[in-house]
């Protein structure tokens, strides 16, 4: 069909099907007009057909996770991630570290993938899909896992602010600064790293207790007994009754004995500790164990047991090389530990010339405690154990790890016991029955979990390995 120079159009007798825009047959619409596709409109519907092309193609492809790359190389793969890292060069070239927790992977975007309206504004700590082959990097060029990922097509999730994270907190920012913004600061390679190191030590302590035939409990952490002093106790209104949140799971622990045999929990416990020392939290992850018909030397030889396969087990786990990254100078503590006894650990202090704050030495009677803070000069591991049938495990930097003892275990005593410290043995009555169905000699210990990551990983600070610690003055976010 020739089309005329003039088109008539009639809304009321019009066809835009069977007109041909002449007067007699006039089109409905000015729309309907036919003519050879121009160049550019070929382009742009070429444009089109591709954008639609690769959407299918990505709604088909494969969502990996970077750590998972290795095996797919030359492969097209789809990667979701957020943008760790961001550098521009020039206008065609854009480079992005992308972080997936699994891992950071490399990529490279180029021309309209970064000349585009989302390829201007991108920032870090912005959510992205990314689109691609993994590629081996060239000789003599280095990248996370060796490869990096050439993108074909992107886009964007979420939308970070410009600068990313950094408006909020960089490295030299004041410690409370960091601390309120700790849920920035984990994304970072540092803190995420503790972080991962800590979920491995938390299995292996399970793997542990696992492999020698225990049982795992999650007691209550809402109680109306206290385990430790009164002075370190949380108070709260339970529903009008006074109830703690606990300082130890120990005594549920204990209860579970006749049950289920050797017991374990991995549980919070609080302290109110009023001093900001850098080894004590208000909450922290207790690691504590329970066994019957136990002896004092079978507990030394567990502790030890316990210490020494845990750290076997981590470094046998893919976590090895995060700990070695964090702490290179570490050695795994070597058996047996040095085994202290009251007298010897007050003769010891005196021999290396230990003296408290106010200049003297520690006397006979004194507590162990004030042990633990000059511990850091000794490169050992040690067992302090005190007269009274409790032992202390005692890192080089943190000082004491765990503490652990042989339990009363003859009803009388532990009337006794009640009546000595002042308690009134009324809400104690089913720890008191364990002594009444079938006693028996008994023992076991608590671990605190962020002490013995703060060994493991020798940092300065004990609020280094927690997720969100809890201190005085802090309970945020
Ligand atoms: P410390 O004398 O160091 O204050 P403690 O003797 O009061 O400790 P225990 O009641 O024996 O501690 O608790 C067992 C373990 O729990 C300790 O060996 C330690 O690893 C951990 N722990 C105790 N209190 C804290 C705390 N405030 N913060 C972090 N860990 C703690
Ligand atoms: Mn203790």
């Amino acid at each position: 069909m020739v089309l005329a120079e003039e088109l008539y159009v009639s809304d009321k007798q019009g066809s835009d099907q069977d007109g041909d825009g002449t007067e007699q047959n006039p089109f409905k619409t000015p729309l309907k007009r036919w003519a050879v596709i121009s160049k550019t409109q070929m382009k742009n519907v070429k444009k089109l057909y591709h954008r639609e092309q690769t959407k299918t193609d990505t709604k088909d492809q494969k969502e990996v996770k970077i750590y998972q790359l290795e095996p797919l190389r030359e492969q097209r793969v789809k990667v979701f991630g957020w943008v760790h890292r961001l550098r521009r060069q020039g206008k065609n070239l854009l480079f992005i570290v992308l972080r997936d927790g699994t891992g950071f992977l490399q990529c490279v975007l180029t021309d309209k993938l970064c000349q585009c309206y989302n390829g201007l504004v991108l920032s870090t700590e912005s959510t992205v899909a990314l689109y691609g082959t993994v590629k081996p990097v060239p000789e003599g060029k280095q990248a996370p896992g060796g490869h990096e990922l050439h993108c074909d097509f992107w886009e964007m999730i979420g939308l970070a602010p410009a600068g990313g994270a950094d408006n909020l907190l960089n490295e030299e920012s004041d410690v409370d600064v960091q601390l309120n913004n700790r849920h920035m600061m984990i994304r970072g390679e540092n803190v995420s790293k503790i972080l991962r190191v800590r979920s491995t030590v938390t299995q292996c302590f399970r793997d542990h207790f696992f492999s020698r035939g225990y049982y795992e409990i999650t007691p209550p952490t809402l109680v109306q007994t206290q385990v430790e002093g009164g002075s370190t106790l949380f108070k709260l209104d339970y529903f009008g009754e006074q109830a703690y949140l606990t300082q130890s799971s120990q005594l549920y622990l204990e209860t579970c004995l006749p049950a289920l045999g050797d017991t374990f929990c991995i549980a919070q416990s609080y302290r109110a500790e009023q001093s900001r020392t850098r080894r004590h939290l208000s909450e922290y992850t207790h690691i504590e164990a329970e066994c019957p018909f136990m002896s004092y030397e079978d507990l030394l030889n567990r502790l030890e047991d316990l210490v020494c396969d845990v750290v076997d087990r981590v470094l046998k786990s893919p976590a090895a090389a995060l700990l070695y990254d964090i702490n290179p100078d570490f050695k795994p503590p070597k058996r047996p530990f040095k085994r202290m006894n009251y007298t010897e650990a007050i003769e010891w202090l005196k021999e290396h010339d230990i003296k408290k704050d106010d200049g003297t030495y520690y006397e006979f009677g004194e507590v162990c405690a004030p042990l633990h803070l000059n511990i850091n000069i000794m490169n050992i591991v040690c067992f302090c154990v005190s007269l009274w049938g409790q032992v202390d495990v005692l890192m080089p930097n943190v000082g004491e790890i765990v503490g652990g003892s042989m339990r009363i275990w003859d009803a009388d005593e532990l009337l006794e016991g009640y009546k000595r410290e002042g308690i009134d043995p009324t809400p104690y009555y089913w720890y008191t029955d364990q002594r009444k169905f079938g006693s028996c000699p008994h023992g076991g210990y608590g671990l605190g979990l962020e002490r013995f990551l703060t060994w493991l990983l020798n940092r300065h600070h004990i609020r280094d390995v927690c997720l969100y610690p809890r201190f005085i003055q802090r309970c945020r976010p």
